[in-house]
């Protein structure tokens, strides 16, 4: 394991933040993962995990910590072909490729996303109408504390909209070090996504592909889709120096709902919502539109992407800039609509 020093974190992260770090590890296995933890407690430093860095900020000073990059490698078919172990490190977008072209059903909704497989469970990854959640059946992780090696059930994972266990409970308590994941070798590709089923209809003969070419089909349009929303990483492409979503939408009871409707009825708008569970979902680039803040806004040189209302962007401002419009988008929609907005990605406070 090669301690490195002063590594530049922007270099590392899809929204370009981050200052140099005082000590950086790339672990390739188990073994080293377990050796990274000793050497953070022998240096008596912080520890902070890393995968691809598509959803985490780092401040942009020098920070006196240790950073460990997963990097286990390695894709298995289990015994029962369906079923897909996959090593933290691996890349995401790479694993769901596999998938597809073995003729796998359960993610190719979830194309594109950026970033690595061992994060995907943290904040319960999703898009157009799937969450990983959906086809994990189990996560294999490192407890940082007794570096026991557990696995985890999903139905203990405490998955969530954008959220599981990982990401609240045991925040930084488990390294997840490989992910199980039950795919399914009949089913047909998911259509339940608005987006992605109207695409579908424009091809005259899906119906004749095999099942093989449809979930092709699929993943293309996905990806075709994320990219007129700068939802897939390109370096040609400023509005992808992003984490994605920068809010998550809340989720309010049938009371806040009430209120919110009526806050609007007096400033006559009919927002769009979603049924969830009892709950009622708001689309949070609606309300943050809705509060002054359109696609393409800038300042102090930072703002929202041209293409996608819900992505903060970098565009050389950096860290405090960033965080100032985070806070000042907040407090405008708490103040024109009564809602709390939550960040989506991991935010690092300075110490
Ligand atoms: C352009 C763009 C589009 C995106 N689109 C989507 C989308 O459609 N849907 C969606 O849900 N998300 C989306 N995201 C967010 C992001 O890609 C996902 O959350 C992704 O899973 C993060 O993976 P990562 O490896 O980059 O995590 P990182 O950013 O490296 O880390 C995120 C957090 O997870 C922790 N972590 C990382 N790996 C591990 C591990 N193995 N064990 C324990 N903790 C770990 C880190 O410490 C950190 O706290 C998008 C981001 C971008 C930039």
């Amino acid at each position: 394991m090669n301690v490195h020093r002063n590594v530049q974190l922007s270099e590392l992260t899809t929204i370009r933040t981050g200052g140099k770090v005082n000590y950086f590890v790339e672990v390739t296995s188990i073994d080293e993962l377990k050796e990274s933890i000793r050497l953070s407690r022998r240096l008596m430093l912080p520890l902070k995990f890393l995968g691809g860095g598509s959803n985490i900020i780092f401040p942009d000073a020098y920070l006196d910590m240790l950073v460990v990059k997963i990097s286990m490698k390695g894709i298995s078919f289990l015994e029962n072909k369906s079923q897909v172990k996959a090593m933290a490190g691996e890349n995401w977008d790479n694993f769901v490729k596999l998938c597809v072209n073995h003729g796998l059903q359960g993610i190719e909704c979830l194309s594109g996303i950026p970033g690595s497989v061992g994060a995907t469970p943290i904040q319960n990854v999703g898009a157009y109408g799937q969450e990983v959640s959906d086809t994990i059946k189990f996560v294999n992780c490192l407890d940082v504390i007794s570096l026991n090696e557990i696995s985890i059930d999903k139905t203990e994972c405490g998955f969530g909209y954008r959220t599981s266990r990982f990401k609240t409970k045991d925040k930084n308590r488990f390294i997840i070090t490989s992910v199980v994941f039950q795919l399914y070798e009949q089913h047909e590709p998911e259509l339940t996504y608005k987006d992605i089923k109207n695409a579908i209809t424009e091809i005259d003969d899906y119906s004749s592909l095999s099942r093989l070419e449809k979930l092709k089909t699929v993943r293309n349009k996905v990806i075709k889709i994320r990219r007129t929303k700068s939802m897939v990483i390109n370096q040609n492409d400023p509005d992808t120096s992003s984490c994605g979503s920068f809010f998550t939408n809340p989720v309010l009871t049938k009371q806040d709902f009430e209120n919110f409707i009526g806050v609007c009825d007096g400033l006559n708008l009919v927002p769009p919502f979603y049924k969830l569970n009892g709950k009622f979902k708001v689309p949070a680039a609606w309300l943050i539109e809705k509060s002054g803040f359109g696609k393409g806004y800038s300042e102090n040189d930072v703002g929202i992407s041209a293409r996608h209302s819900l992505a903060l962007v970098n565009r050389g401002g950096g860290y405090n800039a960033l965080i100032n419009l985070a806070e000042k988008i907040k407090s405008k929609v708490k103040e024109k609509f009564g809602i709390k907005l939550c960040e989506e990605p991991v935010i690092v406070r300075q110490a």
